[in-house]
Order: C-alpha cells, then structure tokens, then sequence
C-alpha cells in the first residue's frame, strides 16, 4: 500500500499527529467519523490519502470552531438560551405594596414605597428594557428605583445589574459571599466561572449584606436569609405585606437547586456546600410563609397562580403549603444526589 501519499496539511508531517486531527482527508467526499477518529499516534496511515478538499477546507474549520464554542460555553449557553426567560410576561400586583415585573421564566420583584421603588433581580441584560416596561406599566417609574438587590449571584438573576444601576442610580446590595461574584461578572463562581455564556458586566456593590441584615426604604423592611450551597451567597428575602386588612409572610426563595455539574462531595473550588446546602434547608423549614415566591416563576407555579388571582377574591399566592412541599420536594432531590455521588466517591 502506498504509505508515502499520507500528509496532513494541518500538522505539515508525513507522521500523524498527536491525538486527533479536526479535519478531513480524502480525496473527492468527506471521511467518514470512524475514519477520522482512526487518525491519530499508532493508527494507521493507509486509510488517510491526501489532502482535503475546497468545499472540506470552508466546511469543516466552521463545524471545528462551532464545537470549541459550544464547548466553551457548556451550561451557560444553553441556559441561556431558555426562550422564557425573555418571555414577556404580564405584570401585576401580588400583595400589597409587592408587585411582579420579570419575565415568564425569570422572576423580578417591585416593592413599591412613598421613598422609592426597591427591585429584586436584575435578570439578563436582555430583560432590563423587559422589566422597565412592566414597572412603567403598572404606574411606577422605573428610574424611581432607589435599591437592586438579588436572589443569587448568577447570570439570569443579575447579568442585568449593572446596566439597572446605570440606567436608574440604584445602589446594588448583595450577600457578603456573592460580592466578589458580581463584582468580577462571574468570574469567581464555584462552578460558572470558566464557562464565558455565564459571564456578564461586573458591577459595583454599594453595600456588602450579612446574614440577617435588614434593608428598609420608605417603611418596608426586607430581610436578607443566607441560603447558601446554590451560591456561596445564595439569598432569600422576606418581607410583610398587608393587604385587604390582613398581614402576610413573604419568602423570595434564592435557590435550592443543585445545579447539573455540582459537585457535592471532595469539590476543591466549594469544600463546604453540602453543609451550606444542609444550613439552607434549616432556614428554609424556620421561615414562616404565607405568600410563596422565588427567583424563578417555576418555583411557585407562577404560570396556573397568576390566571386565579382576582382583585377581592382568595389570592393563589398565598400558599403556605406549596411552599412546605416545595422545600421538601428539593430536599429529596438534593439528598439523592448526595447520597449518589458519596457512592461514588468510595
Ligand atoms: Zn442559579
């Protein structure tokens, strides 16, 4: 068999490469995957003829560089591309003086107050215009918004902040653990950190909260619950709200989720987040909780609550029993995949 037809234009060698090569070679049609997965240390040449091809030569750098990038972008990307995330979604009061203002994938939270508007979550950039409308919407202004806070520093709760604070000179309050997240635009975090669909503009925190730090405005009074593991500085808020003559526990749940990829058991970048996801659950089950929300509307069925709400009549979002199952439901899960990946680690 002729040997001395192989070469690699890639590589320029008469040798095949270490690992690999990305591209074609062969005359006229393309190889096939087995062919290619073929050419690399200790395979042999016979089955690799010449060059490549034009149409190969426009094709293939293309579908190379597609892979490098989907791969860079690993979670992020397609997290990101969760279209309800940038659904609109009709705005509305919940309680009170709190209204919703994000998306259908993505919650926002408005606490309306003689002294100014206070925003919970930002969102990615693309909902900020998104979620100015729906402030505007409901007869408020958007640039009355003195105070952003977040429920986590992750991308599709906070990519938006600093465009939010440009646009309206609200001061960013977040969870001592999360402000060198935020600060960085993702760079520090545990898991997201490498992974460039993740990143976003850093912003400046102007005031660093500590677990149980209370942030008032206007006579409202939220407070700040480290709920950590999602995040090092994952947060839940709570607040009062009274409406109809009756006063209701509010709780934001920041997240319980253990995310695809987390790693609970020996993680180098995150050594205690089992035990800050078991500090989470014990907060969580101590929050009195009448009205159930979160930092995503899938958390607290915001899709089959929101058709039920009427003005006067009984208020879907008061549910302290969703909430009790909900905690309960996540809990489970965390534990199974605890206990999993503890298996195998043996
Ligand atoms: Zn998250």
């Amino acid at each position: 068999m002729a040997r001395s037809k192989w070469y690699c234009p890639h590589t320029r060698t008469s040798q095949p490469p270490i690992g690999a090569c990305f591209y074609r070679h062969r005359e006229g049609r393309p190889r096939s995957r087995s062919a290619l997965l073929r050419h690399s240390p200790g395979s042999s040449p016979r089955a690799i003829p010449l060059a490549y091809t034009r149409p190969m030569r426009q094709k293939v750098p293309i579908r190379a560089g597609l892979l490098v990038f989907v791969l860079a972008l690993g979670g992020g990307l397609f997290s990101q591309s969760n279209p309800d995330w940038t659904e609109p979604f009709t705005p509305f009061r919940i309680a009170g003086n709190l209204y919703y203002v994000g998306s259908k994938g993505l919650a926002s939270y408005l606490i309306s107050t003689a002294e100014g508007n206070i925003l919970i979550n930002s969102d990615l950039e693309a909902n900020v215009p998104m979620i100015s409308q729906s402030i505007e919407k409901l007869g408020f202004h958007f640039k009355d918004t003195k105070i952003l806070l977040i429920s986590h520093a992750h991308w599709d709760h906070d990519a938006g902040s600093a465009m939010v604070m440009r646009m309206t000179g609200a001061e960013y309050m977040v969870m001592d653990a999360d402000v060198s997240v935020v600060e960085s635009g993702g760079k520090t975090d545990f898991q997201y950190g490498n992974t460039p669909g993740s990143l976003y503009p850093a912003a400046r925190v102007g005031r660093i909260l500590h677990d149980g730090d209370k942030v008032k405005l206007g006579g409202t009074v939220l407070v700040a619950h480290l709920t950590p593991g999602h995040t090092r500085g994952c947060t839940t808020w709570t607040m009062k709200v009274s409406d109809g003559g009756k006063t209701y526990d509010v709780v934001i749940v920041g997240s319980p989720n253990v995310n695809p990829g987390y790693k609970l058991v020996g993680n180098p970048a995150y050594p205690q987040i089992a035990e800050d996801y078991e500090r989470m659950w014990r907060v969580l089950e101590s929050l009195p909780c009448d009205i159930f929300l979160g930092a995503h509307g899938g958390y607290f069925g915001l899709e089959e609550k929101y058709p039920l709400r009427k003005e006067g009549g009984a208020n879907p979002f008061v549910d302290p029993d969703g909430y009790k199952r909900f905690i309960a439901q996540k809990e489970q899960e965390f534990r199974e995949e605890l206990a999993k990946q503890k298996l195998a680690a043996r």
